[in-house]
């Protein structure tokens, strides 16, 4: 990929976030089931929903910008997301696993905010009003997951897995 101006590095940007978001689609019923405290299942039940809507609002930047979300695999969120799948594999009792399961899904979240936030930041500078907006409120969104996780761990799961 041709890597020349600020234009295509969003483009870059935006397909490497597009392939995370439909990673993550499909490791989170995992992860869900793999609960056992009804708070954090539904917490990431929620996240999975607002996800589905993240995805869209990505379609419809590329879209705006005559691109789509293919040509790249996110190699980062590709790690994060096989290092929370072979927690699972351990030998862990329910309650440290969910509190393993809350650390795997922050971790996921705090690329999300990095990646949301740069593209942003290009969105302005670049003068894609509509797309910055959007982008925006994803950020916001992984913003609220991240807290959300916080507040579940702390009132919680951390408790219980002590
Ligand atoms: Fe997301
Ligand atoms: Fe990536
Ligand atoms: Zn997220």
């Amino acid at each position: 990929m041709e890597l020349t101006d600020l234009q295509q590095l969003f483009v870059h940007e935006l397909k490497d976030i597009y392939s995370a978001e439909h990673q993550i689609l499909k490791a989170l019923p995992k992860l869900i089931k793999a609960t056992s405290n009804d708070e954090l299942s539904t917490a990431l039940e929620n996240h999975r929903q607002v996800t589905e809507k993240q995805v869209e609002r990505l379609e419809t930047v590329l879209a705006g910008i005559d691109e789509d979300g293919r040509g790249q695999r996110c190699k980062g969120m590709e790690g994060l997301l096989e290092e929370g799948s072979s927690l699972l594999k351990e030998d862990a009792t329910s309650q440290v696993l969910d509190a393993g399961i809350i650390a795997a899904a922050q971790k996921v979240e705090h690329y999300e905010i990095a990646a949301y936030g740069t593209l942003v930041s290009f969105a302005r500078r670049l003068g894609h009003t509509n797309a910055a907006h959007l982008l925006e409120q994803s950020l916001i969104e992984e913003k609220e997951a991240d807290l959300k996780l916080t507040e579940v761990a702390e009132f919680y799961v951390n408790n219980l897995a002590a």
